[in-house]
């Protein structure tokens, strides 16, 4: 998969990508990202890519033809229109569910907002899908397309050792995932549970599923009750 992503703090965004799983990813190859600097396709001589909006209020608003500039020039490198998402806090609130869906997907960009947002018949033209990480504001789009870049890598061939790794993670099925232990056995006076060291195996992801529901009913019983969109 190809990840393009607009933003004003390309090197916040690289920064981050460039770490840990991800970062060892796209050095694989298993994912491609590419971070574009916005002010790149300004076209004034300050680089300004943001103005008031009109009727008035408070704060600044991105303007629609530095990213439409940024947007095609993206399409033409890649001979083709990646799905087009805005991180934004009126989107659609982002799931596992969704992630599975769009990381079927060969290609897509990312536009991170500033400011107050951005004018309305940008997301109009282009814009194919709203994403929000939550129901809060932050101060720009970086932190949730970086939110939303990870989790969506992870579910890429060959970006996990084994992809039994996200199968039972917590929301992939659903559920919340079963509680977990490593050594020492026994930490402070807590025990690991038996089961975990009996070394029967069909017992053992018999706990593991019971775990999970039992995590879920405690943590999260509107689960329970959700629709799959
Ligand atoms: N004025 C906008 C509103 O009320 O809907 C909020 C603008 S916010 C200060 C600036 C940018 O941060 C947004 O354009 C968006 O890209 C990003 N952002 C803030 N909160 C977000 C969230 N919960 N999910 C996704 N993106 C968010």
């Amino acid at each position: 998969m190809r990840i393009d992503i607009i933003t004003l703090f390309p090197e916040m965004c690289e920064a981050v990508l460039s770490e840990s799983i991800i970062g060892r990813a796209r050095q694989s190859g298993a994912v491609e990202i590419n971070c574009h600097q916005l002010r790149n396709y300004a076209f004034d001589k300050h680089r300004r890519v943001d103005d008031a909006p009109y009727g008035g209020g408070k704060g600044m608003l991105m303007m629609a033809e530095p990213i439409a500039l940024c947007f095609e020039d993206i399409c033409k490198m890649q001979g083709k229109r990646p799905h087009f998402i805005f991180m934004s806090p009126q989107g659609k609130t982002l799931t596992q569910t969704r992630l599975k869906e769009l990381s079927e997907l060969d290609s897509v960009c990312v536009l991170c907002g500033h400011y107050e947002g951005v004018d309305q018949r940008l997301i109009d033209e282009f814009v194919d899908e709203q994403i929000s990480i939550g129901d809060y504001v932050l101060t720009g789009g970086e932190l949730p397309a970086l939110v939303f870049t990870d989790s969506l890598c992870r579910m890429l061939k060959g970006v996990l050792s084994d992809e039994e790794c996200f199968e039972r993670e917590s929301h992939y099925n659903g559920l919340l995932e079963y509680p977990q232990y490593t050594r020492p056995a026994n930490w402070r006076g807590r025990e690991v549970p038996e089961i975990l060291l009996s070394g029967h195996h069909a017992n053992i992801e018999k706990w593991k599923d019971e775990k999970s529901l039992e995590n879920t009913l405690k943590n999260r019983p509107e689960m329970f009750f959700e629709d799959e969109e």
